[in-house]
């Protein structure tokens, strides 16, 4: 089984430190919950260069991400048993070093780093599964017969799941699933 293992908002909560740096910067406080949607920057007149110089900034501080569940680590181990793991990420390509140190320093072990151009690129790799936040990957691998697990997070709450799309709470419920799947 090839699993395709997303970054942000799946291992790093990277939105976290970026809330942090908006508080900085601009003196208004944001809560995760709030960012109900995967756009919610345009409510802050903000354009989408702003958000990712942003991003880029939380990446440079890259000690304060926190990981997105405990022992995170273990539970990538875990998921590893069941097949070969790669960190398939569409971040900005200048942040790469610091995500290397990040996944290092929370102990997360994996094939490959894989670094792509937009979510359109990853969806045409060979992947069986991917883990990931994006609400955008929904379409795009529809009718591709690969399975998309759906970590949940306030911007993908209004999706819903389909016969290749499951919503998961965490990374264990990832082993589960993909453990009682025998068809790859
Ligand atoms: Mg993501």
């Amino acid at each position: 089984m090839r699993i395709a293992v997303d970054l942000d908002g799946v291992l790093a909560n990277s939105m976290k430190t970026w809330l942090k740096i908006w508080h900085e910067e601009t003196g208004q406080l944001i809560e995760f919950t709030e960012l109900g949607d995967w756009f919610f920057w345009r409510k802050l007149k903000i354009d989408e260069e702003t958000f990712m110089r942003i991003l880029n900034k939380a990446w440079e501080r890259w000690v304060e991400i926190p990981p997105t569940e405990d022992n995170i680590g273990e539970k990538v181990s875990r998921l590893k048993t069941l097949g070969r793991i790669d960190i398939v990420t569409a971040r900005s390509r200048n942040t790469e070093k610091y995500a290397i140190e990040w996944l290092k320093h929370n102990k997360i072990s994996f094939d490959k780093y894989v670094w792509v151009k937009n979510s359109e690129a990853k969806a045409e790799l060979e992947y069986d599964v991917y883990i990931d936040d994006s609400p955008s990957l929904v379409e795009m691998l529809r009718n591709t017969g690969k399975l998309l697990l759906l970590y949940s997070q306030p911007w993908n709450r209004s999706i819903r799941e389909t016969f290749n799309v499951k919503i998961i709470k965490n990374l264990d419920e990832a082993y589960l699933l993909l453990s009682r799947r025998r068809i790859f």
